[in-house]
């Protein structure tokens, strides 16, 4: 894909907007960009730089994109909404065409790494309403202040605030920036691998040291640090990613929106949609950080597709769509007949969320309950009856504690809650 209209290739110390960013080594990619760690020369801060593809298409998508995380970074003055922070955009002339550039804030792994990290065993409850009242903060603000549907929400667009592995974290200040191209084969080969080992190991050194500090304090480098695993105790705080498909609810322009797991009946059936769509998704994400495995995973089987699967997993954990929902979209006919029953997915086997996160995942039958009564308004087959994130914000089972993590001190909590969403200094409750 490093041909006309595609990447654009980044070597280390490349320099960016008449040298105000420097690459200093590659962070991710997606089908669209490759994403760089960079220096910013003018505040002396790492950031993100996104780089996207050149040809037209993409060009228009990158538009689209600046265009929506504008309107979020001037409605939040303050960067406190946990979402991510476009600083700055530009365009860069290379020999691929010219590519749009984002430069967003520095962000760490995504909840899906969270989630392997942990081997696909779910983080403990307190965790998970720790990042829940984040996403939720998130989400409000997206929703009620700007009028805008993410459409993609997933724990692969969440990022933590810290990388897992503190290795790899170049937390800002402490981390000696590169300036400049490192001398040496400017194709690459064993001289910039040289030169990559070295900046690795001095990554190492300079991380040590910051691991260190954080395990005094309890932080997500000293936890992982201390016991390879045991993500407990940390503080954890993400924000929202990837608004390359957001939109505002009065101006949509797919019908086929969110990623197959994570998406809503009503995209399934075209039956339109609106904010309410982001809470499906988000409580899909809620399910997969507390057990490790995605709610639904639908697959396609002899004589059904994969969007009936999807359906009739859906029934299976929540209970018969009412008839009126079930018949009341565009491909409704392609599923169901007129009773509202499945047309070749005949024998449901029932298995409500609280008996599965039960019997499959070994909740207590307390912690179980508690969980399926805040997750299963979020799943209403009926998108008009699912609570908003601003609703969902003030849900008693956001300001439990787990009794085997802590104490039960819901009247701190729930200050904190209102207090420290508004400023994303959310307390874990001691
Ligand atoms: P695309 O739109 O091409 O899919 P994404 O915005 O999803 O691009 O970014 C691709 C990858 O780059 C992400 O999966 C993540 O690993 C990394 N990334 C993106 N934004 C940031 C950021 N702000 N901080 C750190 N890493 C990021
Ligand atoms: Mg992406």
């Amino acid at each position: 894909s490093y041909r006309k209209g595609g990447y654009h290739a980044v070597r280390v110390g490349d320099q960016f907007a008449g040298g105000r960013y420097i690459a200093q080594r590659k962070l991710g990619w997606g089908q669209f960009s490759t994403v760089w760690l960079a220096y910013d020369t003018r505040t002396s801060e790492f950031v993100a730089l996104k780089i996207q593809k050149s040809a037209a298409q993409f060009a228009q998508a990158a538009l689209h994109e600046i265009e929506v995380l504008s309107a979020i970074a001037s409605g939040d003055p303050a960067n406190s909404r946990c979402i991510v922070r476009l600083i700055d955009h530009f365009k860069h002339t290379g020999p691929n065409g010219q590519h749009l550039c984002m430069v967003l804030e520095f962000l760490g792994d995504s909840l899906l790494r969270l989630i392997r990290y942990n081997r696909y065993k779910g983080l403990g409850l307190n965790q998970v309403r720790e990042i829940c009242k984040c996403i939720l903060a998130g989400l409000d603000y997206l929703h009620r202040e700007l009028g805008i549907i993410h459409t993609d929400l997933k724990p692969e667009n969440i990022l933590l605030f810290s990388t897992i592995d503190p290795s790899k974290d170049p937390v800002r200040s402490e981390l000696t920036p590169i300036l400049e191209r490192p001398e040496g084969n400017p194709n690459g080969g064993t001289t910039m691998n040289l030169i990559e080992k070295k900046l690795k190991r001095r990554a190492r050194r300079a991380v040590a040291k910051i691991s260190e500090r954080r395990a005094s304090m309890g932080g997500l480098g000293g936890g992982a640090a201390k016991s390879e695993r045991n993500l407990d105790g940390i503080d954890v705080r993400c924000k929202v990613v990837d608004f390359g498909n957001a939109c505002w609810a009065d101006n949509q322009f797919a019908q086929e929106i969110q990623t197959r797991q994570y998406r809503a009946p009503e995209v399934i059936l075209q039956a339109g949609y609106s904010f309410s769509v982001d809470m499906w998704s988000f409580a899909c994400t809620a399910f997969e950080l507390a057990t490790g495995d995605m709610m639904f995973a639908p697959s396609s089987g002899q004589g059904f597709g994969e969007d009936e699967d999807h359906l009739a997993l859906m029934m299976e954990l929540l209970g018969k769509m009412p008839r009126k929902v079930a018949i009341g979209g565009a491909r409704s006919k392609d599923f169901f007949d007129r009773h509202g029953d499945l047309k070749r997915i005949r024998r449901l086997k029932f298995w409500p969320l609280d008996r599965l996160l039960v019997d499959r995942y070994k909740f207590s039958e307390n912690d179980a309950g508690e969980f399926a009564e805040f997750l299963c308004p979020l799943l209403d087959f009926a998108p008009e009856k699912r609570p908003t994130a601003q609703q969902c914000l003030q849900h008693p089972w956001l300001s439990l504690r787990n009794s085997t993590q802590g104490e039960m001190n819901n009247e701190a909590n729930l200050g904190n809650l209102n207090v420290g969403l508004s400023n994303l200094q959310i307390k874990v409750g001691k």
